[in-house]
């Protein structure tokens, strides 16, 4: 993979998802998405070239060509399966949840140490048979979804069952080994910065 930055990778699902939702011309430019979007043109113009080469001066992207270039580029057409830890409320969500698919991504079972919660009919595995399920199908992408006690255990079983990527709903850290990567889904950031918003707004 063509090396980008992190904040670059981030704001390409943004320009796919303007581009498949909101946008039906045949020809694109960076300055329409950029406008589109309320980012800096000079910005996106310096994603998109990153990413393709097939920008036409004056004319702009085809738009389906770049459709197909953002998704080849984010992995969108590989298919990766998933597994959760932690079949609670927010696990389940996830778990029950089609849209990851358009992402590429399908979750293909949960994980519970609760035996109550076990149901092989609807995907959900005593966490016992993590580490067979895993090395049988090649899996490479676990969410963590238990609470924050147990978290660094479940990475541990993750990271032991051949998991390289982990997609952590814990709001803790994790210690991996440097081949695993950890994404952090920082709710209490995201969070921080609404509330931060609307008291800046009471204020003024
Ligand atoms: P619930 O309402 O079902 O308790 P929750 O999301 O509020 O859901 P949490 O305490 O956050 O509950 O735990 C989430 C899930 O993680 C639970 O189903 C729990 O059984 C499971 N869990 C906790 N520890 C482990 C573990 N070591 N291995 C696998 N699953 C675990």
């Amino acid at each position: 993979m063509r090396s980008i930055s992190k904040s670059t990778l981030q704001r390409l699902p943004i320009y796919l998802s303007f581009l498949k939702q909101h946008c039906d011309s045949e020809f694109v430019s960076a300055t329409v998405i950029s406008k589109a979007l309320s980012l800096n043109d000079v910005q996106v113009r310096k994603d998109l070239a990153a990413i393709s080469s097939s920008g036409r001066p004056k004319v702009g992207y085809c738009r389906c060509t770049l459709i197909l270039e953002l998704e080849n580029f984010l992995g969108y057409n590989d298919n990766e399966n998933a597994v959760i830890i932690g079949v609670g409320n927010l696990g389940t969500a996830l778990l029950n949840y089609e849209g990851f698919e358009q992402y590429g991504l399908q979750v293909i079972a949960g994980f519970d140490i609760d035996e109550s919660k076990i149901d092989e009919k609807r995907k959900i595995f005593h966490i016992s048979k993590l580490k067979d399920l895993c090395k049988r199908l090649n899996i490479h992408i676990g969410i963590i979804t238990v609470n924050v006690e147990q978290a660094q255990l479940c990475c541990d079983e993750l990271v032991d069952a051949g998991i390289t990527a982990i997609w952590n709903f814990a709001p803790t850290h994790l210690n991996v080994p440097s081949y695993v990567h950890v994404q952090r889904e920082n709710m209490a950031a995201s969070l921080a910065i609404l509330s931060r918003h609307i008291k800046d707004n009471k204020n003024n």
